[in-house]
């Protein structure tokens, strides 16, 4: 059967010069020491495969955002050390990504070999997704892999221009791993589908919301996106903050999820607070009754209840977003209550979003999850049923190898 993306281990990479694009941006201390490695680590099956089959392993990344410009503190050097010790074997960091001196140093290599390109984003040419500058990476290898997911939504040179100069391209597996789950969760779910959403800006996710309205059996909207909802309902919401830009999308969103009589759960009650701070004044109140000067910051205990319900029966659960300001303990309670909720459920989890991990990590409930995204904005993007650019180049190139062969 055709497929029409190919896989790592559908590409004979045995001795080849394999050129795998993956996600390294770890967050540094001030003393440019990795302080959470998830991103390396969530990797390492994709290089360890790669080695077993004795291709010669050249690693390619982008670190924080340089801006074009060679920036001492965002060096690859810390992740070639990680990464050196989490394979236990040594990494050489290349001076840069296309010089005849990064050139000559990947031609010596040897099966087995792993050498890691420096920041791809010293390079202005890599977000401008520039083809001489795809051409010049192109060269280094003789096939090439994407295990980038969180970058996938963006155009660049490293996942989009590499892809025209090289016939075996393909995705690795955590790329695999991640579109199964999404497939899993959005193309052929197990019914009921829940999805949650939360986060402050609704701009950011209307598209996404309006997508749910079509997949998803129940809607569930909290966080500070719920009061943009209630204030397009001309409720009172006080101080609270709202995104006032939208407020005609939250009324297609109400208007699509009723047409299509989709359920959609708003926050009955919430945690309101005199200011914006963990030393603020509390008190819990219903939707209708935010007071004038003050702000709603978090979820109340009745929605956390109506919200739990909802997801009772649910066989797939998306969660996009937290439900408070949950990095302030007083504001923290809704988020933590549906994480524990999310956690003790039967079904299919699918999670995704910065914060949204965080907040999983800080309750300890990460192991729980059937899924968690390693892409915030990919993974957002996917939700809104966009084509992301570097799938749709990878798809691109297996068409190309389809043509010339019989398989991909
Ligand atoms: P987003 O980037 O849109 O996913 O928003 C995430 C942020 O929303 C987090 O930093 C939360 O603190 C914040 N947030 C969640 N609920 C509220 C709220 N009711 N008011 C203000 N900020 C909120």
């Amino acid at each position: 059967m055709k497929k029409d993306i190919a896989f790592i281990d559908d590409i004979d990479i045995r001795g080849k010069r394999t050129l795998i694009r993956v996600d390294f941006n770890v967050p540094l201390d001030d003393r440019e020491n990795i302080t959470d490695d998830t991103r390396i680590r969530a990797v390492l099956p994709t290089i360890n495969y790669a080695l077993d089959e004795g291709a010669k392993v050249i690693l390619a990344s982008h670190l924080g955002r340089p801006q074009g410009e060679r920036v001492p503190a965002l060096s690859m050097a810390p992740v070639a050390k990680r990464l050196g010790r989490l394979l236990e074997k040594e990494v050489t960091l290349t001076p840069n990504c296309i010089s005849e001196e990064t050139k000559s140093l990947i031609m010596k290599m040897k099966p087995g070999d792993v050498a890691l390109l420096e920041n791809l984003r010293y390079h202005p040419e890599e977000e401008k997704n520039d083809e001489e500058f795809g051409r010049r990476l192109a060269d280094l290898a003789e096939a090439y892999i994407n295990d980038a997911f969180a970058t996938a939504h963006r155009a660049h040179a490293s996942n989009v221009a590499i892809t025209k100069f090289l016939d075996k391209c393909g995705a690795g597996l955590l790329m695999k791993k991640e579109l199964n789950y999404f497939s899993m969760a959005m193309e052929n779910p197990r019914r009921p589908l829940v999805a949650i959403v939360g986060g402050k800006k609704v701009s950011d996710k209307v598209g996404v919301l309006l997508s749910l309205c079509e997949k998803a059996d129940k809607l569930i909207i909290g966080g500070g996106m719920a009061i943009t909802f209630l204030k397009a309902i001309n409720y009172e919401v006080g101080k609270s903050f709202i995104d006032d830009t939208v407020l005609d999308a939250c009324k297609s969103v109400i208007d699509k999820a009723k047409s299509r009589k989709m359920k959609l759960y708003l926050p009955v009650d919430f945690v309101v607070a005199d200011k914006f701070d963990q030393a603020a004044e509390t008190k819990v109140v219903t939707y209708q009754e935010i007071p004038k000067d003050w702000m709603a910051l978090d979820i109340g205990p009745a929605t956390v209840t109506l919200f739990s319900e909802a997801i009772q029966n649910a066989k797939t659960i998306i969660w996009n977003g937290p439900m408070g300001v949950f990095e302030m303990d007083a504001f923290s309670h809704g988020t933590f209550a549906m994480v524990s909720n999310i956690a003790n459920s039967y079904a299919l989890t699918i999670v995704g979003g910065g914060d949204t991990d965080v907040a999983l990590h800080r309750a300890g409930e990460y192991a729980k999850m059937s899924y968690i995204s390693t892409g915030g904005g990919a993974f957002l993007e996917l939700l809104e049923g966009k084509n992301l650019p570097a799938i749709s180049a990878l798809r691109d190139c297996c068409k190309k190898i389809n043509e010339k062969v019989t398989a991909c």
